[in-house]
């Protein structure tokens, strides 16, 4: 069996030893007779590791005590409509800063709710940047202020977290959560599907400042409730145990791997090795980002025209690197370098490009 390098923007890649651990522990779990997928949530076995995995992932990221976390069903976009009803009044304005797809996908979540404002946006220049701080246009009143901190699409990252002032800062860190060390008491809230950089899509990670689970929020049922969620330890309802178990096993590889300052460290360098080959390539490949808010997770990129896009698309697939196509929205090439991406598949993929330019240059 050979395993290629996967370049998929999500679900992507997990580490070999990952996948091989849930496929030692898929009949039976830890001696107990059953799969942990086949155990009841409210189990002792299962308890414990939904407990494991939340303190490793405390460990992880550093996560301050007044924080509570959720392991909770529904994607990232779920959370973006939750926003709304957990924290801000019936329309009361909520801030977004839209650096790309993402930011404006989160929008569209609220509107029933609240009244987004857009704070500074930078669409108009094609998502190529992130508007400067000094001209986002906050409100005062608002809930909260949502930035995405790394668009998985555009390709464009936030390098420091924003200084918001007194107002919340919410931030999607669906795809580059963990991937280096942040400083979690800056923000109210963070979010992410775990489909990048946790494990399987079917969980999404939320962590938020205990004080704002006391704000009314709006009417709701109990299970868009995130405060119903934090008191009932995220199993208010049955919670996706497999994703969770297997979220868990990725917290224990990014731990024993090094933690988030190794993995900055390897991001950082598979990163400058494709924006390397991008830059040196004389403009066959061209990457549009203003170089200080390049993405370390997604590189997209371009080739001159569509014939040979598709042919690097097909000739990297037979090369044995999958899902180098661009996201629809943009076309082109995207790499996701996740955390579970070797050095060695970025090297992979910047020989192979090297080697088509000589081949189709
Ligand atoms: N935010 C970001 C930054 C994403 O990359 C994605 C998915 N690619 C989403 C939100 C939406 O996530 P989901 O499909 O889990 O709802």
């Amino acid at each position: 069996m050979t395993r290629a390098f996967n370049f998929s923007a999500g679900p992507a890649t997990l580490p070999e030893s990952v996948l091989r651990q849930a496929q030692a522990e898929m009949l039976e779990w830890n001696g107990a007779g059953a799969s942990i997928v086949e155990m009841s949530h409210r189990g002792p076995e299962f308890m414990a590791v939904a407990a494991q995995a939340e303190a490793d992932l405390r460990t992880l990221m550093s996560i301050p005590d007044d924080y509570a976390v959720m392991f909770l069903a529904g994607g990232a976009t779920t959370q973006q409509a939750l926003l709304a009803l957990n924290f801000a009044a019936p329309g009361q304005t909520c801030d977004y800063v839209v650096n790309g797809h993402w930011g404006k996908t989160a929008i569209k979540q609220v509107g029933h709710y609240v009244n987004p404002h857009v704070a500074a946006s930078s669409e108009a220049g094609g998502f190529h940047d992130i508007p400067a701080r000094s001209s986002w246009q906050l409100s005062p009143d608002a809930a909260f202020v949502h930035i995405t901190a790394n668009e998985t699409i555009h390709g464009v990252e936030f390098r420091d977290t924003p200084d918001v002032g007194n107002v919340p800062l919410f931030a999607d860190f669906s795809s580059s959560i963990a991937s280096e060390p942040i400083d979690v008491s800056r923000y109210g809230l963070i979010y992410a599907g775990a489909q990048k950089n946790l494990g399987p899509v079917g969980v999404s990670v939320v962590i938020v400042r205990r004080d704002l689970l006391e704000r009314a929020g709006q009417p709701r049922a109990d299970i868009f409730n995130y405060r119903s969620h934090v008191a009932r330890d995220s199993m208010l309802n049955t919670p996706p145990t497999w994703n969770w178990y297997l979220a868990g096993l990725m917290f224990q590889w990014m731990l024993a791997q090094g933690g988030v300052q190794e993995f900055a460290r390897r991001n950082a360098t598979k990163a400058a090795l494709v924006y390397d080959a991008i830059d040196t390539s004389s403009g066959f490949y061209r990457n549009e980002v203003v170089p200080a808010v390049r993405s370390r997770m997604n590189i997209p990129f371009f080739l001159p025209d569509d014939t040979l896009t598709a042919r690097f698309v097909s000739e990297s697939k037979a090369a044995g690197l999958l899902a180098l196509k661009g996201h629809k929205a943009v076309g082109g090439i995207r790499a996701s370098l996740y955390n579970a991406m070797p050095v060695e598949g970025a090297q992979a993929l910047v020989a192979f490009m090297r080697d088509f330019q000589q081949r189709n240059g």
